[in-house]
């Protein structure tokens, strides 16, 4: 039971639905429909009356990518229902991508319906760019006539995604496939909506579940217990929310360690690894070396579970199993044990092998907090005295790069930036909105110490440092595991379309601009730092510490950077990762680089690289910016090919 109160009903009302022609054969029809949005799903009934009514079908929000007005219009023949209509259309994808088509009765009404899903699909990590303006027909778009179903839409999406930066992947797992629309696979079905006798939408609070223990150390910020569930107060501010615990006590948290109770689905369980890739479950479960330790994570098919099971019989390996539905929606992984719910088909299988390799014993423990953006809510100054400086970590381009403990607790890593380097003022601006950039594929800033010199850059600690180190050092073990090698190209990608959203070009995107964490985590740092370097050598194009191999024609012709200048040199990054770490063009002289580049010749195949993913380097290396994909459509590239490359 929660402890505090929350009421479902966001906007109801009448609608006509026109069926979505999922089969072929069925002919397409309208109906008047009772329409009920929650904050987790979009409810259709036959009837208004709450004692008589009985669904007909639910889309759940998490899956929804597309809310737009269409500009199909929709006769009152082909409706058969007397009336004016206001189209709007809901895409989304469950077992399949499908696209609801809905017709408002007045104008007002439209906008309020769209306005209202939107918000409730503020969060999701799907939202597309493009949409199809009309209807399928089976055979091609009504719109722009295409005759490919899985092709981009024609018309760009309105823009109206929400203010705030989100993380576009991390802690936001999707829900699993609910073919039937009634059973979840973290449980039961959201509660029937409630509803005020006049009808209008609730007041709701928001009610959230700590996914980590979080201490507090400022004054004015809550400690979070894991599992427990706090009301929200305030989340204004994208990072720092506002909260309330059982006893009262009310302060700010870090708004990724906390998920919203509705939304929990599987997290709350200590077994699910959300999108942990098969590599680094693999790792993993061979680094904690117990029989029958599993973790449940996304399959590389969107909306699909995979165990990964480890045991030691007959040698040290890891299983990994598809999580089956039936056509009841029941879970299965072997058919004779079906469960209504993922967590009642891990508890069988705890019970009973029923064909495992070995029953489910336990799951790796202790798994790793992410970074807060900033140390604290609005806090992007750290104070000298309260930073221990440890070990030295290595040093680059600013100066040295120290380990260091934050107020005693934190890991950190400390850059001392040597005077004269960067043009500070300007950075420490910029360094306030860089600490609210938040990916699980960036290092995090937490912030600088900007009253004393040299000023100190204080980032996210990043245990096994630089990946250009990373990949000589394991070239033995990596060079013949190519599923690890792109996890690691994916993982960069992600962090990168992360920045393409946002407009922030990195400008210095490279093997050794990149670092390695514990479980196999890569992020990429320093993005943007390059513009604040004041020596000459490395920012102008005749440079001799200009990273020219990395850069593209535009760039090396006139210092024009931007994210597909980006875009190119991550193809060079891909190629550093497939080599192990080999410098790009070989000894070649940076002006011999240049003339090669302007030919248009390109770095040659590593040896042992699927012929696919130099495929997608060589789309990186597009002569002209505008022929390059972008960062997003280079991350489903590559989570196809590595669908199509290495079992799942
Ligand atoms: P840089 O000045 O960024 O090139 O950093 C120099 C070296 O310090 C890198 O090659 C890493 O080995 C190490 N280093 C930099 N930042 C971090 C970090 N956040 N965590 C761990 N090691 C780091």
């Amino acid at each position: 039971m929660s402890i505090f109160n929350t009421s479902l009903v966001l906007k109801q009302g009448y609608m006509v639905k026109r069926s979505q022609n999922k089969k072929l054969y069925t002919l397409v029809n309208f109906k008047k429909r009772w329409f009920v949005l929650t904050r987790k799903y979009l409810i259709y009934y036959d009837d208004e009356n709450e004692s008589k009514r009985r669904e007909k079908g639910r889309v759940e929000l998490e899956r929804v990518h597309t809310i737009e007005a269409a500009n199909t219009f929709f006769t009152t023949e082909e409706v058969g229902i007397e009336g004016e209509y206001f189209p709007f259309l809901v895409g989304y994808h469950a077992d399949d991508d499908y696209t609801l088509f809905l017709l408002a009765l007045q104008p007002l009404d439209r906008i309020e319906w769209i306005v209202a899903i939107r918000e409730a699909c503020a969060n999701n990590i799907i939202l597309r760019y493009y949409f199809h303006p009309a209807p399928w027909n089976g055979r091609k778009w009504n719109c722009c006539k295409s005759s490919t179903k899985l092709a981009e839409g024609c018309r760009e999406c309105g823009n109206w995604l929400p203010n705030s930066v989100t993380d576009d992947n991390s802690n936001k797992e999707e829900l699993g496939s609910t073919q039937s629309g009634t059973i979840m696979p973290g449980g039961t079905p959201g509660t029937p909506s409630a509803r005020q006798k006049d009808n209008k939408p609730v007041q709701r609070s928001k009610v959230v579940v700590a996914l980590y223990n979080y201490k507090a150390i400022e004054s004015g910020d809550l400690s979070l217990e894991k599992n427990q569930e706090y009301e929200v107060l305030e989340d204004s501010q994208e990072h720092w929310w506002k909260v309330k615990d059982s006893k009262g006590n009310v302060g700010f948290i870090p708004s990724n360690y906390v998920k919203e109770k509705e939304l929990l689905g599987l997290q709350q369980y200590e077994w699910y690894v959300n999108d942990m890739s098969r590599q680094r479950s693999e790792s993993l479960l061979k680094q904690e070396d117990k029989e029958g330790c599993f973790v449940v994570r996304n399959s590389s098919t969107k909306g699909l579970y995979t165990l990964s099971l480890y045991t030691k019989v007959p040698h040290p390996h890891v299983k990994h199993y598809h999580i089956k539905q039936n056509s009841r929606g029941e879970f299965f992984l072997s058919e004779k044990h079906c469960c209504v719910s993922i967590p009642e088909l891990i508890n069988y299988h705890k019970h009973n092998s029923g064909g495992l390799a070995s029953r489910l014993k336990t799951s790796p423990c202790d798994r790793p907090a992410p970074a807060t953006a900033g140390l604290s809510h609005d806090k992007w100054e750290i104070d000298h005295s309260e930073l221990m400086l440890l070990e030295e970590l290595g040093s680059g381009q600013f100066g040295v790069v120290r380990r260091g403990k934050w107020r005693g607790s934190i890991d950190v890593a400390v850059k001392m930036m040597k005077e004269g380097t960067m043009s500070e003022d300007d950075f420490i601006e910029e360094a306030k909105v860089m600490t609210k950039l938040q990916h699980t594929n960036l290092v995090q800033l937490y912030g600088v110490c900007s009253k004393n010199r040299p000023i100190f850059i204080v980032t996210e600690y990043m245990r096994h440092g630089s990946l250009l180190n990373h990949l000589r050092r394991h070239e033995q073990s990596l060079s013949s595991n190519q599923g690890l090698l792109l996890d690691m190209c994916i993982q960069i990608c992600k962090g990168m379309a992360y920045l393409e959203r946002l407009n922030y070009i990195h400008r210095d995107l490279a093997a050794r601009n990149c670092l390695v964490g514990t479980e196999n985590v890569v992020k990429v740092a320093d993005f943007g730092l390059a513009r604040y370097v004041l020596d000459d050598q490395y920012t102008s194009s005749g440079g001799s510490k200009f990273p020219i191999k990395w850069a593209p024609p535009e760039v090396l012709n006139y210092t024009r950077f931007s994210s597909k200048s980006d875009v190119w040199a991550y193809g060079v990054l891909m190629w550093e990762v497939f080599t192990c770490g080999k410098m790009p063009y070989g000894r070649l002289k940076n002006s011999e680089v240049v003339d090669r580049v302007q030919k248009g010749l390109i770095l040659e195949k590593p040896k042992g690289c699927y012929k696919e993913v130099y495929d997608v380097m060589r789309k990186c290396w597009a002569h002209l910016p505008e022929n390059r994909p972008s960062f997003r459509i280079l991350k489903d590239t590559l989570l196809n090919v590595s669908q199509g490359i290495l079992v799942d």
